[in-house]
């Protein structure tokens, strides 16, 4: 039977009246790997801030791994990456590895404190991520795909069933880029982490996620990417040319032939 990891139904959301988000449903199971994708402004972080219970819904429901509200203890099933506002400042006085194990304190119980039985989880974080061999190093001194590496290696250290990125690749270059996508594939298909992940890059997410929420304040598009390629209201929308080369479900001769 397969578990049911995300329910949006029916959303809407004002900031001072100004209505943001309307109407968004979507439903997620265990190893679903959804791209999030619209304009600046489209909403993308709202309804992230809302998933994560920042802000309640004007309408609609939400419930994470069936519950509504999520219980305070089962939130460590919850890994979240937030946008990555500024690199650290490199005398940032915290190491690789005291960054990564403070993604243990979610699962906690107080005193939250870090002792000798947490260093199976930290290391276990650490070789996830292959940032063992940097584990003492400062992280501001690290290069941005590294310090990205260290970040997810901190929300998957409480081994969470949902991750949650808000525009992880900004700062990265294509290299660390399409590897930071391929860390991702792999949690997703061999450790069956079910993943959000908010990108700007329409044209290469397809090449990993399964499905698409394209917003833009509404639900533009919502479904797998293999509807997105075959539906005729997205050629009507994007053109077919930019259709299939979001898709990725076809080589470019069978896309334009
Ligand atoms: P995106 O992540 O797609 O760029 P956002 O969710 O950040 O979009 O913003 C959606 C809309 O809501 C934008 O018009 C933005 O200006 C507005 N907005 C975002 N945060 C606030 C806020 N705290 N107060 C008022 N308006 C906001």
């Amino acid at each position: 039977m397969s578990l049911n990891i995300v329910s949006a139904e029916s959303l809407c959301f004002q900031y001072n009246s100004v209505e943001v988000l309307s109407d968004i449903s979507f439903h997620l199971e265990a190893g679903d790997y959804l791209g999030i994708v619209g304009p600046n402004g489209s909403g993308k972080t709202t309804l992230i801030k809302l998933l994560l219970g920042f802000f309640k819904p004007g309408k609609g429901t939400i419930s994470l791994f069936g519950s509504n509200p999520l219980s305070f203890r089962d939130w460590y099933k919850v890994g979240y990456l937030p946008q990555k506002i500024n690199a650290f400042n490199p005398h940032f006085p915290a190491t690789v590895k005291e960054i990564v194990s403070l993604g243990l304190l979610s699962r906690k119980k107080y005193p939250k404190n870090i002792n000798k039985s947490d260093e199976p989880a930290i290391n276990s974080a650490l070789s996830l991520m292959d940032v063992s061999d940097i584990r003492d190093e400062l992280i501001g001194e690290l290069s941005g795909g590294q310090q990205q590496r260290v970040l997810i290696a901190k929300a998957m250290a409480c081994e969470p069933e949902l991750l949650i990125l808000d525009e992880p690749t900004t700062a990265l270059d294509p290299e660390t880029r399409e590897k930071f996508f391929s860390i991702l594939t792999t949690l997703n298909e061999q450790k069956k982490i079910t993943i959000v992940i908010i990108t700007h890059d329409i044209g290469t997410i397809g090449k990993y996620a399964s499905k698409l929420l394209y917003l833009d304040k509404k639900a533009i598009f919502y479904g797998s990417f293999d509807a997105f390629c075959s539906s005729n209201e997205m050629s009507g929308y994007f053109g077919e040319y930019s259709q299939h080369l979001i898709c990725h479900r076809h080589d470019d001769k069978a896309a334009h032939s």
